[in-house]
């Protein structure tokens, strides 16, 4: 996109020219499109929950409803507002961290530590799922927020159990490869069809599929993930069989410390502390 200005040139009241002036905008033209772009897009996400808030709140308040009934409701409407809580702190924080706002505390962390950490939290509230876990590597050191990375484990392992049927399988690989650290998590749900892999790390994209419409979330749990590793200069990627199950690998870089005493029970090693922005 091209912005011209023209502007007459004077001197002692004849004029002598033009003044043209050509500037290219399509940067900001772009961030423009984008801007309404999200609010629209926000907005839109913000509606759906809200407008389930208020018509069962309303209902609850002008009708005489019996007491199952009221407790029906209700339910609705804190499970819309708890999907409310969590769909604007997901998005706040992606924005403070695509902003670069977002400052990253890097400490030489096991990681496989930190995925067994995840693994137990998990397990907890799927109690049905079996979540089995291997290490093809011995305990693995990588420069990483210790928050940051706990959260990209928790959200591909709470989707793995969210898109597959309860009871079922979930494994978690770990170990190294082309001197990359590596974590898989492969479950044998619903899968992804072919079409919406690219754009699976978009944010507020869903499957739209019948199955799907029942699971909770809100579409930013990939984009963070993406985000995060990609801030760590690692890398994640997705293979799927539509019906047959998934399987999401994040590759990080491994620490380059010699012999790092790491104590397991904290994840950090004592005596490294880095911060970047
Ligand atoms: P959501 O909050 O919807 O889970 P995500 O960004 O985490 O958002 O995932 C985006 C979409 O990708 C999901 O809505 C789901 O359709 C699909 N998806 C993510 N992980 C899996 C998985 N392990 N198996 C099948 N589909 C998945």
């Amino acid at each position: 996109f091209i912005q011209l200005y023209c502007e007459p040139l004077y001197r002692n009241g004849i004029k002598f020219g033009l003044l043209l002036v050509h500037r290219d905008i399509t940067k900001e033209y772009e961030v423009d499109r984008m801007k309404s772009e999200f609010v629209s897009t926000v907005s839109h996400e913000l509606r759906t929950p809200l407008a389930s808030v208020l018509g069962f709140a309303e209902l609850l308040l002008h009708r005489e409803l019996k007491p199952e009934r009221q407790r029906k409701y209700m339910t609705t409407i804190h499970q819309e507002a708890r999907r409310l809580t969590t769909l604007i702190n997901d998005f706040l924080d992606l924005q403070r961290m695509e902003s670069g706002k977002q400052t990253y505390e890097l400490k030489l962390l096991s990681l496989t530590a930190l995925i067994t950490e995840a693994v137990d939290m998990q397990q907890l509230s799927a109690p049905n799922h079996h979540i089995q876990v291997r290490h093809e590597a011995p305990s693995t050191i990588v420069l990483a927020d210790r928050d940051k990375m706990h959260q990209v484990i928790i959200n591909l392992l709470s989707n793995a159990i969210k898109y597959s049927p309860n009871g079922g399988q979930i494994d978690i690989v770990s170990g190294i490869n082309h001197n990359q650290f590596y974590i898989r998590i492969e479950d044998h749900g619903l899968g992804i069809p072919t079409e919406a892999m690219k754009n699976l790390f978009n944010k507020f994209y869903r499957v739209d599929n019948t199955d799907r419409r029942e699971i909770g979330g809100t579409g930013l749990g990939l984009a963070i993930v993406k985000e995060i590793v990609t801030k760590h200069e690692g890398k994640i990627e997705v293979q799927s069989e539509f019906g047959k199950g998934s399987i999401f690998t994040v590759t990080l870089p491994i620490a380059e410390q010699p012999n790092p005493i790491i104590s397991e029970e904290s994840n950090i090693a004592a005596w490294d502390e880095t911060s970047i922005q």
